[in-house]
């Protein structure tokens, strides 16, 4: 018999900047962004809560500089990239408000006079309302990446699971874009995540929800109605718990 499905109370979804623009392109790409908010709107109007941690790759990623042949100093380059997914925080807060969704984009660095100053408790009291926060510039720090703040955001803002938005299905053997024979994992342990060294999230994210017991599941959102699914605690994609 097929477990009950439960719905969570609060979700943290994690969107990597590629989902700001259409396949192998860079920037963004407005159609891109309004099929995010229409899936995302669509998903909040069923009672829970939700957090978008966004990533900023589309525009900069700061590993981008680190062979020390620039004149850019990589932290230099990791703060660039955190202001890239403040960008994207913009561009998706002007979508989702387009279609009647109400929005708070909060900056995890002070940016005055374009978003709010990231505050857990003020964070919590938009939750409670209703509106979706959009969670930009990453942890505010260097030399890690959004999923780390994602992980980091699901664990202080009491999260029940972290969705992971990417462009395939879920974890595979292998990487499905290069190897036709990858299968698809249903359900993995952070163990088995980290000694297959399947590329999930980074390191530090895994260990953070490791740590915690924060699920993670990991769905492709460029199929209609996963992300509603997903948040409806559905069983789609894979499901990583201890
Ligand atoms: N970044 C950072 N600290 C953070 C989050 C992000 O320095 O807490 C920088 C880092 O250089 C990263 C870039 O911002 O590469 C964009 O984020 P990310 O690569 O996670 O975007 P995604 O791959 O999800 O699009």
């Amino acid at each position: 018999m097929s477990e009950p499905v439960v719905r969570p109370k609060r979700v943290i979804l994690k969107i990597s900047g590629e989902g700001f623009c259409n396949a192998k392109a860079r920037g963004i790409q407005m159609d891109a962004v309004v099929h995010i908010a229409e899936q995302t709107a669509a998903a909040a109007k069923s009672g829970t809560q939700m957090a978008i941690v966004l990533g900023g790759g589309n525009i900069l990623r700061g590993a981008q500089f680190t062979s020390g042949a620039t004149h850019i100093h990589e932290s230099t380059a990791h703060y660039m990239g955190m202001i890239a997914t403040v960008m994207n925080g913009l561009a998706l807060q002007d979508a989702l408000e387009s279609l009647g969704q109400e929005t708070r984009v909060m900056t995890a660095i002070k940016m005055d006079g374009v978003a709010e100053a990231y505050i857990r408790r003020r964070a919590l009291r938009h939750l409670d309302k209703g509106r979706i926060i959009i969670l930009v510039a990453g942890t505010g720090s260097p030399f890690v990446t959004t999923d780390t703040a994602a992980a980091q955001r699901a664990l202080e803002l009491d999260a029940d699971i972290l969705l992971k938005a990417t462009r395939v299905d879920g974890v595979f053997t292998a990487d499905p874009e290069k190897d036709p024979n990858a299968k698809l994992y249903d359900r993995l342990t952070y163990a088995e995540v980290r000694q297959q060294n399947l590329r999930v999230m980074d390191q530090e994210a895994i260990s953070k929800c490791m740590e915690y017991a924060m699920p993670i599941r990991v769905f492709n959102f460029k199929v209609d109605g996963n992300i509603e699914r997903a948040v409806a605690g559905e069983d789609v994609g894979t499901l990583i718990t201890k």
